[in-house]
């Protein structure tokens, strides 16, 4: 069993923040302590963590990966969105964050970022508790 978090994404290159419904989903799961996963069933897109208290950290982010890996030319999938894969798998597709008294152990400024890379789209996110039992 797992959880699903929806996801619609407005543009084509945006960070969706979803750390209040990951850890809904921990409530909703019941563990206290363990760890949750959380996994992006996509190609062109992926999740992170990082600051989110300023909005312009996402910005840099998404300029640098724009910079990195800038969309159109020269790649050899000819679907249109080469771009997006790549960004993708250079951002990944999981994160694990411990769990402890039923909330997720995030630092002062980490918040979790569904990253889309080939929006806009309907896109989910899996999210699987699993309690240490102790
Ligand atoms: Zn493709």
């Amino acid at each position: 069993m797992y959880q699903t978090i929806s996801v619609n994404t407005k543009n084509r290159i945006i960070m969706v923040d979803i750390t209040s419904e990951v850890q809904r989903c921990v409530k909703e799961a019941g563990i206290k302590d363990g760890i949750c996963v959380i996994y992006v069933p996509h190609t062109t897109a992926g999740i992170t963590i990082n600051e989110g208290a300023d909005p312009d950290v996402c910005r840099d982010v998404l300029e640098k990966l724009a910079e990195l890996v800038p969309y159109g030319r020269g790649y050899h999938h000819t679907e249109g969105n080469a771009d997006s894969h790549i960004k993708a798998t250079l951002v990944g597709s999981s994160v694990t964050v411990i769990v402890e008294d039923g909330r997720l152990v995030l630092g002062t400024w980490q918040r979790i970022f569904f990253c889309e890379f080939d929006g806009p789209r309907n896109r989910k996110a899996l999210v699987k508790c699993i309690s240490s039992g102790q």
